[in-house]
């Protein structure tokens, strides 16, 4: 017994030791892929529910390793939020997605609107704003087609902080949207109190859908929570056409989804756009 409790101790440590320099390795792997430039942005188009018309996109960030492995950010997220790189990382997605922006105006596309994701350490940083209004200057984006997703777990953190800071966000010009709506523990009450201009209802209640009168009950409340607070709402998450239907008639305003397209690199977005 005492041998095998050593044994284990052995293999357990012997893990704990692989596991922390797999870590490590991963670490330094993403400090020199910023410097590198080995991060891309994809872009999901976010369409009007009954118009099927294209209404903005959301930047999502990819990770292109040397062997062209594509690693999705579940991936790495977690980690640039533990050490902290997220706060670069994170000022890079917002200048790359405004400068995207511009881009694609130059190209002849339309201004079209811009999501990026916030992390909540990000937010809660002292240089957040200053970073934000200066690269709203430099990229030259008009705010108003800048769109910030902040998850529930950064609102409902320290409310009153939030809120000063969304209201300042506000005066910028600049949108806000509340991202996996429903999935945490929002205090509804606490949300009229957010200068919100769009709930995003988590993909969680659009799966299974049609199967699952619990989650039709849900999506109807948010919706209907939204008209009265006149907050837009937009399901992501949506796949099938009967997963649509379900949403206009539920008045959703606005979709998100494989139904209509992947995120995708910015020349096949462009394709994508041109070709409807
Ligand atoms: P999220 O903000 O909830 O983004 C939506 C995720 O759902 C994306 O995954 C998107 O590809 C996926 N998705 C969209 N439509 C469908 C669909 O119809 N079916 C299915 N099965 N999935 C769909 P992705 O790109 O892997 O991103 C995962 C999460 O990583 C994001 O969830 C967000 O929380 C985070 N993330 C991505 N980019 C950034 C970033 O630049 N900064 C920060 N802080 N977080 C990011
Ligand atoms: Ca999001
Ligand atoms: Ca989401
Ligand atoms: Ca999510």
């Amino acid at each position: 017994v005492k041998d095998n409790g050593r044994n284990f101790y052995e293999f357990f440590e012997a893990n704990m030791n692989e596991y922390a320099s797999e870590r490590l390795m991963l670490e330094n792997n993403l400090r020199r892929a910023l410097a590198k430039e080995e991060f891309v942005l994809f872009y999901q188009p976010q369409v009007d529910s009954k118009t099927e018309t294209l209404i903005g996109v959301e930047a999502l960030i990819r990770w292109i390793r040397p062997n062209s492995e594509i690693v999705p950010p579940g991936d790495f997220i977690p980690i640039l939020e533990e050490t902290g790189l997220i706060i670069p990382i994170g000022e890079w997605v917002l200048a790359e997605a405004c400068r995207q922006h511009k881009e694609w105006i130059r190209k002849g596309l339309p201004p079209i609107p811009i999501s990026v994701n916030i992390s909540a350490i990000q937010f809660q940083e002292k240089g957040f704003l200053p970073m934000l209004s200066n690269i709203i200057k430099e990229s030259g984006i008009e705010p108003g087609y800048l769109d910030l997703e902040l998850t529930e777990s950064v609102v409902m953190r320290q409310p009153e902080f939030v809120i000063k800071q969304l209201e300042f966000i506000k005066e910028m010009g600049i949108n806000l949207s509340l991202d996996d709506f429903g999935t945490g523990f929002s205090s509804l009450s606490y949300l009229r109190y957010f200068p919100l201009d769009r709930l995003k209802i988590d993909q969680s209640f659009v799966r299974r859908l049609s199967t699952d009168s619990v989650n039709e009950a849900i999506i109807e409340a948010v919706v209907a929570l939204g008209k009265s607070l006149k907050i837009k709402t937009i399901a992501e998450g949506v796949e099938t056409k009967q997963e649509l239907d379900f949403l206009r008639k539920l008045e959703c305003d606005e979709i998100q989804g494989y139904y209509f397209s992947e995120p995708l690199p910015s020349d096949a977005f462009i394709r994508w756009f041109t070709s409807r």
